[in-house]
């Protein structure tokens, strides 16, 4: 069987897991291509106006994908960690698919509960049974994509490079080269360096959340507050980017949490959606870049 894997949302950080799990199962992988204009421009076509960028995005994949498998993954990704959620907008995922493109094949969309590895092992046992009705092999294909998943780390930790900035968002913007414009190659061409959050270790980022008054309830402003928070008071770069989605409600509260924890510390804050201009974008950065230089004269 062909399965559809759209490359949009969650997919940067957990491909490993998925395409093996799949792969193993014995189903023949579809991938969509990296998000270019046509993908963009299939997501804002059958998306609602007010979706943000990477759900835009995501939706593209789905179409560009439609009529070339028999099944396709849409990831309903529920939480990642205990008393966290991800957001409503993973949540309602697969309906707002579903009923916003024609003509869709089958899907796979039951949800996922990725805190423990029990949790979601319920999912991989699930979704296993679609394909075949050994338990066995359904459990030796969720181990092996396990394994393989636990032997990749994502992120970027740049070490050759004077000044350096923390790059802080979700993985699909931060991944996604289409949509942030290359924002990582441009700042190696100027040269600033680049960390990202899976470079700081995670008892680190708990200890820097604990400084808000309550808990965070998504697991994406836990991640970019600790992040923003360890490496703004520790001083461990000249500078924070943060790059989001215009309409993204989880950033909105975010990046005003991270202003006041950082009062002081060079702070840029990118927002991306399909009408961004390359132009000002690139102004944005050079002119963030060059007050950092000259702070560090
Ligand atoms: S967290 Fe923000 S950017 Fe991500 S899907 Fe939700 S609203 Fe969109």
């Amino acid at each position: 069987m062909r399965i559809g894997i759209p490359r949009g949302l969650l997919f940067y950080k957990y491909y490993p897991f998925i395409t093996t799990f799949f792969k193993e199962l014995g189903c023949e992988i579809v991938l969509s291509p990296e998000t270019d204009k046509e993908i963009l421009n299939l997501g804002s076509k059958y998306s609602v106006d007010e979706a943000c960028l990477p759900i835009k995005v995501f939706h593209g994949h789905v179409a560009y994908l439609r009529n070339k498998c028999d099944i396709i993954f849409l990831p309903r990704v529920m939480q990642l960690r205990k008393r966290e959620y991800i957001c409503p907008k993973f949540c309602g995922l697969p309906e707002m698919v579903i009923n916003n493109i024609p003509n869709m094949p089958k899907t796979i969309n039951f949800p996922i509960y990725a805190f423990s590895q029990k949790s979601l092992k319920k999912w991989a046992v699930k979704t296993g049974f679609l394909f075949t009705k050994n338990y066995l092999k359904i459990q030796q294909c969720f181990i092996d994509a396990l394994s393989v998943q636990k032997n990749f780390l994502p992120g970027i930790n740049d070490t050759d490079y004077e000044l350096k900035v923390a790059l802080v968002g979700h993985p699909y913007n931060i991944y996604d080269n289409f949509v942030n414009m290359e924002l990582v190659s441009k700042l190696h061409k100027i040269g600033v360096g680049v960390i990202t959050e899976e470079y700081i270790e995670e008892d680190f980022i708990d200890k820097e959340v604990k400084t808000l008054f309550k808990r965070p309830f998504w697991t994406f402003t836990r991640n970019s507050y600790g992040f923003s928070s360890y490496v703004g008071i520790n001083k461990k770069v000249e500078g924070i980017i943060y790059l989001s989605s215009f309409a993204c409600g989880t950033d909105s509260v975010t990046i005003e949490f991270i202003k006041d924890r950082l009062p002081k510390f060079p702070i840029l804050v990118l927002k991306i959606d399909e009408h961004t201009g390359e132009a000002g974008f690139d102004t944005r950065i050079e002119a963030f870049v060059d007050m950092l230089q000259r702070r560090a004269l």
